[in-house]
Order: structure tokens, then C-alpha cells, then sequence
């Protein structure tokens, strides 16, 4: 698709060492934390917004592709391009160019990598919360275009809380700033939030701008440990329900507390049905406050044994552990496949039953690991991708889970995208009035379809 008199265009813009053609370099992007792979024709490593609005520009000319893409850590295919094309990766815009202490806002490129960020922040007593597991390596640009989660965004929100401004590339090479550093904007339509979450589909964004808080003074962890996993789910809509907002509340079922041991012994105890992570932070008093609160509610609910963490260490070990779990999930099979159905907080438990219940019916291996005061189910699909069969099963699984999801007031995905893995359902949620309106946003602004095609939007 991309022949020598188009190369030499991408190389005039990036320069030579920036345009990657060899086979082995194509393999190194066809590929995201999916099952799924296709390889692109090239790659280029752009370094300003001016070189991504000629490549866009090039492209539209030329009808060719465009997938954005930072450090590819997606799990539901976002940049793997499965049209062919251009690999756009975001590497090379990796600064931070300002930590605004006088406004309590920093700016940063898309290809900064999230923990950088947040080690740079917290050095100043400064706070970012959304804190995606995959924080050691997936970028900023990233995470705004998935609009991601974590952990801490039961207490705090996810990206999109945060985001405050951008700057973007449109398919058509205009480039446009949205919002800024105000704690007020209602000036126009959001743009912001149209382009956070558009999983690189709508524009390539070149620039952020995050809003910082104070690092909280202090923070304590407990690990709840319950005989039955549905009393460590209803205990979620009890910690609600007394007014207590913890930084994060974590569930793991027995499967994952398993692979988590068998990968990397952290003492969580194998004889459990499911466990609670819970974090509270803010200032000295209130964590013991809330911390006692908990305890007392957790024990109400059916927990046999709460641990609180002693130290900074042991804390830092317990969430390593939670960290860990999806590699733990996955090199203990030859394909996993992670799920994102999200639900009202007060439905987990009912849909934790479903979740067991379908995987029992479908004869599959299923490890559930949920943000469960977010109501952000992860069930870990423990598979191997080149027995058909067993693949038919988990895609009736996967369907009927969002189904049971969508029925409980619930949505698709709570964090990690549509993408094309979940492309085919999201009529299911929206209706053919609703997507056609997302459709018609897509068709102005990239009027040829030349960014990152086929994703969000089934074409079949
Ligand atoms: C072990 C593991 C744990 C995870 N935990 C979480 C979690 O807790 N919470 C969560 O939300 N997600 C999680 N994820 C999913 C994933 O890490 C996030 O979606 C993350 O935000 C992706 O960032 P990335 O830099 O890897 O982006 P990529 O995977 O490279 O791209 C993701 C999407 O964004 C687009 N994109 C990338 N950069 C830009 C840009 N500059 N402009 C426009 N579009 C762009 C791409 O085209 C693609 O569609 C996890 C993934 C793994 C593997």
C-alpha cells in the first residue's frame, strides 16, 4: 500500500531514521495486549504537531490509513492496524513541559509514560490520580484516548476528570486546542471530552493539559479475606452505603489470588474465595477514622480475617500483587482475553454470580479481578486461541456477559475502550439512533475514514 515514492514523502517529514519499514520493526507494532495482530506498512516516529498534520495531510491525499499508537498496551485492539497503513507512534513526543504550581496544573505530551508523570509530580507534593495498572509503561496520550481508570478512580474519577485542555490533530491536518488551564470553561461545545475516549479514531492528540491536586498526607491499606466471594461483593455496596469514599476497592476471586501466587508469593491466602484490596487516604485522622470504619463494616459482612499493612513496603507489595495479576493470568495459559463489562456499584454481586455462572455454563476458565467500587468487572478469560471451538464458547460467553451487563443498567466497557473487539455490541448499548450520531461525529471530522479505521465502528 505504501510505495517507495510515499515512503520518501513520510521520510521528508520525520526524517530518515524516523519512517521503520523492515519486517522485524513492522512485527514490533502489529500487535496490542489483544489476541488480535496485523501488521502495518510503516511506522513513523513524528516529534511535533506540525509533522503529524503533514503525515495526516499525506495520508488524506493518498486515502492510507493512520493508527495512532503509545505504548500499545490496549485491551480491545485500538492500535493494532488491522487496516494496514501507517503506525503512528507517540514515542518520540515524550516531555513534560510544565508543572504549573501556581495554577495546580501540568502539561505534558502523549508520549509521556504515566508513572514518570507521576513520580515528576509527586516529587513537588503533587498529586495525579488515575493510576491504570499498566502505569509502568502506557503513555498519557494513551490513556486520555481510552479515557482510562484504575484503582484510586473510585475515590478520584478516571482521565477524563482530570483532563482540563488539549491539543489535537485532526484527520484532515488542522490542529485545534480545546479547553486549557481554567478551573472554569464553558465556552463552545466540549470538545475536550469528545476526544477523550475516542480511542484515536476522531484526532491525534499532541498535547495535554491535567488538573493536580495535594498529595495526600497519608494513606493505609487493608486486605479483607472472606470464605465467600459474594460477601466480599455485597460488602461494596455497604462501604458505600455508610457514606465512606475509599481510594480504591479492589476485588480478586480465588482463581486470581492463585495465578498471583503461583507467579509471585505474596502471602494472600490460597484458602479464600475472594479478597478485598482497600486503600483510604487523606489526612492522618480521617485515615484512621476510616480505616476503623471499614474494618468494623468488612467484619460486619462475612470477613474472616482483615490484614492492615504496617509499612509503606508491605502496602507497596499487596499492590504489586494486584498488578501483577494479569501477567499472572497469562502465563499460566496460551491466550487470556480480559472483559470490562462495568455495572452499577450495588449490582456486583449479581453480576459476579453471572459472570460464574456463564463461565460454568460455557466450560471456561474464568478469573474475575474487579475495581469493584466502580462496578468495573475484569473476568480473565483463560484460553488458547487456536482451538476454534473453545473460542466459539468464549465468544457466547463474552456476549452474553455484556448482555446481562447492559440489563443490569450497566455499559460495555468501564474503562479499556470499544475498539474492534467489542465493536459488533455497541448498538446493543446505544441503538441505531445513537451510534448513527457517533457515526455522523466520525464522518465530519474524518471525512476519508483514514484514522485508525474499523475500530469503534463495526463494519460488517
Ligand atoms: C496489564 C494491563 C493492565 C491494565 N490496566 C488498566 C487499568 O487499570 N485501567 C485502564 O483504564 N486500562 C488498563 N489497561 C489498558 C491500557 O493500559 C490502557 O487503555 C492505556 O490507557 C493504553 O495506553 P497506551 O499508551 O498503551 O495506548 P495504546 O495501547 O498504544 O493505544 C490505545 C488507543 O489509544 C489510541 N492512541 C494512543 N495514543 C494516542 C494519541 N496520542 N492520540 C490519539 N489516539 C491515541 C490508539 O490508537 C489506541 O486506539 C491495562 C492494560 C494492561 C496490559
Amino acid at each position: 500500500m505504501i510505495n517507495e515514492q510515499l515512503s520518501a514523502a513520510l521520510r521528508q517529514i520525520v526524517g530518515r531514521a524516523n519512517v521503520l519499514d523492515r519486517a522485524e520493526e513492522l512485527l514490533c507494532y502489529s500487535y496490542d495486549a489483544t489476541p488480535l495482530t496485523a501488521l502495518p506498512d510503516a511506522v513513523v516516529l513524528p516529534s511535533t504537531a506540525q509533522e503529524i498534520a503533514a503525515i495526516l495531510q499525506l495520508a488524506n491525499k493518498e486515502r492510507i490509513p493512520v493508527v495512532p499508537r503509545g505504548a500499545g498496551t490496549c485491551l480491545s485492539g485500538g492500535p493494532v492496524p488491522t487496516s494496514g497503513g501507517i503506525v503512528l507512534l507517540t514515542a518520540r513526543l515524550n516531555r513534560i513541559l510544565e508543572i504549573d504550581t501556581a495554577n495546580l496544573t501540568a502539561t505534558v505530551q502523549p508520549g509521556v509514560v504515566t508513572a514518570d508523570f507521576h513520580s515528576a509530580v509527586e516529587r513537588l507534593g503533587l498529586f495525579y490520580p488515575p493510576d491504570p495498572a499498566s502505569l509502568s509503561v502506557s503513555t498519557m496520550g494513551g490513556n486520555v484516548a481510552e479515557g482510562a481508570g484504575g484503582p484510586r478512580c473510585f475515590k478520584y474519577g478516571t482521565t477524563k476528570d482530570w483532563v482540563t485542555g488539549l491539543e489535537v490533530v485532526l484527520p484532515t491536518g488542522e490542529i485545534i486546542r480545546t479547553g486549557g488551564k481554567t478551573v472554569k470553561n464553558v465556552s463552545g461545545y466540549d470538545l475536550t471530552h469528545l476526544f477523550i475516549g475516542s480511542e484515536g479514531t476522531l484526532g491525534v492528540i499532541t498535547e495535554i493539559i491535567v488538573r493536580l491536586i495535594p498529595l495526600p498526607e497519608a494513606k493505609q491499606t487493608l486486605l479483607a479475606i472472606f470464605t465467600a466471594l459474594d460477601d466480599a461483593a455485597k460488602t461494596v455496596s455497604a462501604i458505600v452505603a455508610a457514606k465512606i469514599v475509599p481510594t480504591t476497592l479492589e476485588l480478586m476471586d480465588k482463581v486470581t489470588i492463585e495465578r498471583i501466587e503461583s507467579y509471585k508469593p505474596t502471602g494472600l491466602p490460597l484458602d479464600a474465595d475472594g479478597l478485598l484490596l482497600i486503600e483510604v487516604d487523606g489526612s492522618g485522622n480521617e485515615v484512621t477514622r476510616q480505616a476503623e470504619l471499614i474494618e468494623e463494616i468488612v467484619r460486619h459482612c462475612g470477613a474472616r480475617e482483615i490484614k492492615v499493612a504496617q509499612t509503606p513496603e508491605e502496602s507497596e507489595r499487596l499492590w504489586e500483587a494486584r498488578r501483577s495479576a494479569f501477567a499472572a493470568t497469562a502465563r499460566s495459559c496460551p491466550t487470556v482475553i480480559i472483559e470490562d463489562a462495568t455495572v452499577p456499584r450495588d449490582k456486583v454481586p449479581e453480576m459476579v454470580r453471572h459472570i460464574r455462572a456463564l463461565a460454568a455454563k460455557h466450560h471456561l476458565a474464568v478469573a474475575i479481578l474487579a475495581h469493584a467500587g466502580d462496578g468495573n468487572l475484569h473476568p480473565n478469560i483463560m484460553t488458547d486461541q487456536r482451538n476454534k471451538e473453545e473460542l466459539e464458547r468464549v465468544e457466547r460467553f463474552t456476549a452474553e456477559m455484556f448482555q446481562a451487563a447492559l440489563e443490569l443498567g450497566g455499559t460495555l466497557s468501564g474503562e479499556h475502550g470499544i475498539g474492534l473487539l467489542k465493536s459488533p455490541f455497541l448498538e446493543w448499548e446505544f441503538g441505531p439512533a445513537g451510534t448513527a450520531v457517533m457515526r455522523r461525529i466520525k464522518s465530519v471530522l474524518d471525512p476519508n475514514n483514514i484514522l485508525n479505521p474499523g475500530k469503534m465502528f463495526s463494519e460488517n
